[in-house]
């Protein structure tokens, strides 16, 4: 039998700048990072907060020892 949980949506810190809000991104050929150049975070759109909501899928299945 399988069920589907939802958990209740919470607010997170945004993983993908760490709550910057932005993050600095590099061109392929600077191998140095040193001309990075900020951009607004796509994940969380600047706010460095994220809204994340779970949905749980729990499978149940009868104990039997064989
Ligand atoms: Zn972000």
């Amino acid at each position: 039998m399988i069920t589907t949980r939802y958990q209740h949506p919470t607010v997170e810190l945004c993983r993908t700048c760490q709550g910057d809000g932005e993050v600095i991104k590099y061109p392929n050929w600077d191998v140095l990072h040193q001309h990075g150049e900020t951009e607004m975070c796509e994940t969380c759109e600047g706010t460095g907060r994220v809204i994340v909501s779970k949905k749980i899928e729990v499978t149940v299945v009868p104990f039997k020892i064989k």
